[in-house]
């Protein structure tokens, strides 16, 4: 992208978890927060979100970069991959821990099952008979409020909806929600653009971001593609066909579900020159239906 000398403070992310292919359903993240970052004149970044390796399907991170290369997008900057950053994920852990933030753990799943939150069994120190397990984060009693562009004003009262929650996992890896914290301040991302069935995890992260003194990005997230039964389209198909169309059609497919009225028949180059001129974030329908046997 050509810059003219002033710098731009607008940063933009996609962070996919190789886990499976590049379909619909991510592909509308990808487009959304590249828009988003072009239309501000803005960076966008791709972070390799690769910090679970049980669930890491071998080879997906390469295809995902190739297909979103030949989509027509690319990482403004080196590629973050997440299982290279353990370091500054202990760092922060160690942080929170010393400053009593957060606390060993020594329940199991089994210890947990059935209620909803985490009662808060080892908040003051772990039991007689059980070893320490996970690090969980301590919430408290407080309304965590964000404006999100795209869902409007949301509260959550994080000890009424989870108790605190888990920041290193049983087997030792970092959990999601503290590596998505630490590198979206380790990259500066300014704007967060991302589906909605992560909206459940925002108040978490703008907790962890207050607890480790981090800026808090802005958050849209917009809605997710869900099929006829109403279920995630990822979850049902595993990887969908959006590759074998052509990349000018699955573009259109993408615009046309962010509510981008574009016209069709236009080239890949000619598409992406129009959505980034009109471009509207506030276009994006609050809730999206894909229908996926006649795709419009
Ligand atoms: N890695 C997550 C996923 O693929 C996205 C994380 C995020 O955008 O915050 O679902």
């Amino acid at each position: 992208m050509l810059r003219t000398g002033t710098c731009s403070p607008y940063v933009g992310r996609f962070a996919p978890s190789p886990t499976g292919e590049l379909h619909f359903g991510s592909l509308i993240s990808a487009v959304a927060s590249y828009l988003q970052a072009k239309s501000a004149d803005g960076e966008w970044l791709i972070r390799i979100e690769d910090i679970d390796p049980p669930r890491e399907v071998p080879g997906s991170a390469r295809r995902i970069l190739r297909d979103l290369r030949l989509f027509g997008m690319q990482s403004e900057r080196p590629l973050v991959y997440q299982s290279e950053r353990t370091a500054a994920y202990h760092q922060a852990r160690d942080r929170l821990i010393e400053s009593g933030k957060a606390f060993w753990c020594g329940c199991s799943r089994a210890d947990l099952a059935g209620s909803g939150r985490y009662p808060g069994t080892c908040r003051n120190g772990i039991p007689k008979g059980k070893l320490p397990r996970s690090i969980r984060i301590r919430v408290d009693d407080r309304i965590v409020s964000f404006s999100d562009r795209l869902q409007g004003k949301l509260e959550e009262n994080l000890q009424q909806t989870v108790g605190d929650f888990v920041i290193q996992r049983a087997d030792g890896l970092p959990a999601y929600q503290l590596a998505v914290v630490v590198d979206d301040a380790y990259q500066g991302v300014t704007e967060v653009v991302r589906g909605m069935d992560l909206l459940e995890s925002t108040a978490r992260q703008i907790h962890l971001q207050r607890c480790l003194g981090l800026p808090t990005p802005v958050y849209a997230h917009h809605p997710i593609a869900l099929g006829d039964d109403g279920r995630k389209l990822s979850k049902r198909y595993g990887s969908d066909p959006i590759t074998a169309l052509p990349h000018a059609s699955a573009l259109e497919m993408v615009l046309r579900f962010l509510g981008q009225s574009c016209p069709s028949g236009l080239s890949q180059g000619d598409l992406w020159l129009w959505a980034v001129e009109n471009w509207k974030l506030s276009n994006i329908p609050p809730a999206s239906r894909y229908n996926a046997s006649t795709p419009q």
